[in-house]
């Protein structure tokens, strides 16, 4: 989405890039070294469908090679063009960075609208794409690793890794090609709700900080939090779930593509969900009351803001207006260059995209060690764990028969005590680890020096710092 008069996505990326290394002390020749996108692919080919060949355009940008493979998404949507990819590319590789996951960055996308194609057709289509990237070496386990993004998910990404896998008959581990797969085709526990879920320990994580909190002039927990939400998509969907039914928040806005839903007293995410599924749109939906100019809402008055479905929304137009204190970034680059500094001005925090929505990628990476590892997480010792906690349970209940001591063990204690971790249970715990972690160390730069304003600042000076140290280590 290009916005009038602000500078292009890709251009927004490289300014907050800048703000960055203005603060740090590289040499010139690394510090450009590292803003360039490296390659970016472009593909134009033709597939014959309804009697026609149709021709489809189609980009893979790597933004840095500093790690490899490069990972990013591959994202269907009729207006993705060059700019976007490489503005995506380079998030990738600080996201990359950030959460400490061991690849370079890059990002994919196909000039289409999925929803003009059926799927047969669909697959046709997203077969071709992958053999185009494939034969050039710009889908490969050891070199460039793609996963879901807007307007994909879990099927193209079975059809490429199966597409790869033709293609490449005795690689034993072709099913590293490619994340986001269904877990029968080699996907892992969790993928899905990945990004949804890290936006989800990533609010948890800055709700343990009184004095983070404080700066965007809130207080207390998540508990009653008043969220809106746009786009209820992958991503929007599952943090918008998680925050509701896990941690008490209220979701009183969603805004979709047709309009926006609103209620003081909290929507019901799986109502709503489920209405989008069967009519397209959130107009009609009896959960709250419908609102024509959806993007109005992004200025309602809320305690969070999530926007999570496209880049630009909040920009030089409506930043002025938007009365968030608090705002997620759970899509990519949301807010504009410009509206980002309007926004810090009025004493907004923000916590950036290349933080925020990390869960993705470390889950994909989760699934690219599996694949590589040829064995699902945890069918080694979860039962041997099981067996030990069996062991302590026997001594307790052993201890507690005895009168005179007192002791009794609360009703469901055995039950949640005996369960070993399956994959599930260690993927979600190795995603909230990265999630704090990940926060530690930028909190650690805001509130560490006086020059450092805000949390994209302190993350992007956590994500150069590392991919410098692999240049410099290199030899750069
Ligand atoms: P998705 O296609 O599943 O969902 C996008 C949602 O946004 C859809 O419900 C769509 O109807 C809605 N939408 C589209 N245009 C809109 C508009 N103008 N106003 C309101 N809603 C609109 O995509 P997703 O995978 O959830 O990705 C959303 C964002 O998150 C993107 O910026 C993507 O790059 C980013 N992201 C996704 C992942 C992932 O794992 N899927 C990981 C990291 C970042």
């Amino acid at each position: 989405m290009s916005i009038p008069n602000e500078p292009s996505f890709r251009e927004s990326v490289e300014l907050m890039f800048n703000r960055a290394v203005a603060l740090m002390d590289l040499k010139p020749g690394l510090e450009n070294k590292i803003r360039v996108c490296n390659a970016t692919y472009t593909v134009r080919f033709g597939v014959r469908l309804r009697g026609h060949i149709h021709t489809f355009t189609g980009y893979r940008a790597v933004h840095s090679e500093h790690m490899e493979p490069v990972k990013g998404g591959i994202r269907f949507a009729p207006n993705v063009h060059q700019d976007e990819v490489e503005a995506l590319a380079a998030l990738m590789t600080f996201k990359c960075a950030l959460v400490e996951t061991p690849f370079g960055g890059s990002k994919g996308g196909l000039c289409i609208d999925p929803r003009e194609w059926d799927e047969h057709e669909l697959e046709q289509i997203t077969r071709r794409f992958a053999y185009e990237l494939a034969k050039r070496d710009l889908i490969h386990p050891s070199q460039n690793v793609p996963a879901p993004d807007m307007g994909t998910g879990e099927r193209e990404m079975a059809w490429i890794a199966d597409q790869y896998a033709r293609m490449n008959t005795t690689d034993i581990n072709a099913r590293a090609c490619v994340t986001g797969k269904p877990l029968n085709a080699g996907g892992i526990a969790g993928r899905v709700e990945a990004t949804g879920r890290g936006v989800q320990y990533a609010l948890q994580e800055f709700f343990r900080y009184p004095e983070d909190i404080a700066i965007a002039g809130l207080d207390g927990t998540l508990e009653g939090k008043k969220i809106i939400v746009q786009g209820l998509g992958n991503v929007g969907y599952h943090a918008a779930k998680f925050l509701s039914e896990e941690d008490g928040s209220l979701i009183v806005g969603i805004i979709e593509r047709d309009g926006a839903l609103t209620n003081e007293k909290g929507l019901n995410v799986e109502a709503v969900r489920a209405w989008i599924a069967e009519h397209g749109g959130v107009k009609g939906c009896p959960e709250g009351d419908f609102v024509e100019d959806g993007a109005s809402i992004l200025e309602a008055p809320c305690d969070i803001m999530i926007p999570a479905a496209l880049e630009g929304v909040i920009n030089l137009s409506n930043a002025e207006r938007v009365q968030a204190p608090l705002i997620i970034e759970a899509a990519n680059g949301p807010i504009t260059a410009g509206a980002d500094e309007v926004l810090r001005k009025k004493g907004c925090v923000i916590i950036p995209d290349l933080y925020a929505n990390a869960g993705g990628v470390t889950v994909s990476y989760f699934e690219w060690v599996k694949n590589l590892s040829h064995i699902r997480f945890g069918r080694m010792g979860k039962r041997q764990e099981e067996a030990q906690h069996l062991l302590l349970i026997n001594e307790l209940e052993r201890l507690s028969a005895d009168k005179e001591l007192g002791w009794e063990l609360s009703p469901d204690f055995k039950a949640r005590f005996l369960r070993g971790a399956g994959e599930i249970e260690l993927v979600r715990s190795g995603l909230d680890d990265t999630m704090r972690t990940a926060y530690q160390a930028m909190r650690a730069v805001w509130h560490g020096r006086d020059d450092v304003e805000d949390l994209r600042i302190a993350a992007y000076l956590v994500a150069i710092d590392r991919i410098a140290s692999s240049y410099r280590a290199k030899g750069l």
